[in-house]
């Protein structure tokens, strides 16, 4: 690729509403240039051309919470299997994620985030790498779901403090009803990494405490909490009615009724929820036995189940996320959009660079047929998706093979 390239003919969908007919001009990385109606003449100068005619372009998909895919896991500490991940969900419209831990031993989250350390960053033909995510080990045992009630731990200063050393955290969940836990809310948040409340059983009150405590983001609301009470609303009922709160949703229609999803929206608003897979290593492949963390689990229907049924995760991707909380919502795209990009970006501080299409940003974009499914993912600048399809060169660079095949 020139380095260069133009999206014409798109529908759309910029922060300030959406565009009908619309371009977008794609220079080192970043987006140069954007406008409605056609390129001005000259644009397309030694670029090479997208026309999405019949799509809609929105910013690439962020996952903040990706435990694994393709029959790797983020706790393998493989650092070629990340660049594996990162490649299989760009091809779901993903151009920024996180490698999330689940609860392990001190020395396999090490080397997990080493390992996301080695290889943060774009990835080549992927999705870029934006840190980690820490889910546990500091959550309540009487919420553990698929996490290993063996070892959820109340945080140690100098486990967590090492965690948090490593550079790479971006978000780290725990249940912040537990009193040994609350020191390390204010402790992270005050070195910008962000905390959020999971696999937790606070009630309404404790919810409300961690909130002034620096808790700000909600880890896949519905699961892995007390239900909404109507006289004990918990975490859950909280994390709808505090704006300070953003709430993920695993938007698969087994985590979360659709009608569930539909109250998420309403209450929260199209700023209020992030979509997130919780993608586990049987993403991608057939149904059958997997394990999560050291469980063995079963892969069918669209779920992942420990043997006593219990939810492991899911086999999730953005794109289907997307689809079903259209369909759940019944809202249009110009709504749901920043759910799947710019309030994840949000969440953790980079939506200077990234989440919404506007001059200046990084080039991460996807483009969509009406059935919503992806048919090219620009990862900063660089197609890493659906190329061979849909690019041709207006002046063919000299010794380098036409992208088409
Ligand atoms: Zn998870």
């Amino acid at each position: 690729m020139s380095g260069r390239l133009l999206v014409t003919g798109a529908r759309v969908l910029t922060p300030g509403g959406e565009w009908p007919l619309g371009w977008i001009a794609v220079e080192g990385g970043r987006i140069a240039a954007m406008g409605q109606g056609q390129p001005p003449p000259g644009t397309e100068a030694g670029a090479d051309v997208l026309p999405a005619d019949g799509l809609v372009a929105m910013p690439g998909f962020i996952d903040l919470h990706v435990h694994g895919a393709l029959g790797i896991d983020v706790l393998d500490a493989d650092p070629e299997g990340l660049r594996r991940m990162a490649r299989f969900f760009a091809g779901h419209g993903v151009t920024a994620w996180l490698p999330s831990t689940m609860t392990a031993t001190g020395p396999d989250t090490d080397r997990a985030l080493e390992a996301v350390r080695a290889v943060a960053g774009p990835v080549d033909g992927g999705a870029t790498i934006l840190g980690a995510y820490l889910e546990g080990p500091y959550l309540n045992p009487a919420k553990a779901g698929a996490q290993d009630p063996a070892l959820i731990r109340p945080a140690d200063r100098g486990e967590a403090a090492r965690f948090l050393d490593s550079g790479v955290a971006r978000v780290v969940v725990l249940a912040p009803e537990v009193e040994a836990n609350r020191w390390l809310i204010a402790e992270a948040a005050a070195r910008g990494v962000t905390v959020s409340a999971g696999h937790t059983d606070a009630t309404y009150d404790q919810a409300v405490q961690a909130v002034e405590d620096g808790i700000r983001h909600v880890t896949h609301a519905f699961n892995a909490m007390r239900p909404l009470g109507h006289r004990e609303p918990g975490m859950l009922g909280a994390a709808l009615v505090l704006p300070e709160l953003r709430c993920e949703l695993v938007a698969d229609n087994v985590h979360v009724h659709p009608a569930a999803m539909r109250l998420l929206f309403a209450a929260k608003g199209p700023a209020g929820v992030v979509l997130v897979s919780d993608a586990v290593r049987a993403t991608g492949l057939p149904e059958g036995a997997y394990t999560v963390g050291d469980q063995p689990a079963f892969s069918m229907d669209g779920a992942i189940r420990l043997a006593d049924g219990t939810l492991a995760g899911s086999v999730l991707t953005l794109d289907r996320a997307l689809h079903n909380l259209q369909a759940a919502t019944g809202r249009p795209l110009a709504e749901l959009w920043p759910a799947a990009s710019r309030n994840a970006a949000q969440a953790i501080g980079v939506d200077d660079a990234k989440g919404t299409l506007e001059p200046g940003k990084d080039a991460d974009l996807v483009l969509l047929d009406p059935a919503l499914k992806v048919v090219v993912t620009v990862a900063e600048g660089a197609l890493v998706h659906g190329g061979d399809h849909l690019v041709r060169l207006s002046q063919p660079a000299i010794g380098r093979p036409s992208p088409r095949r």
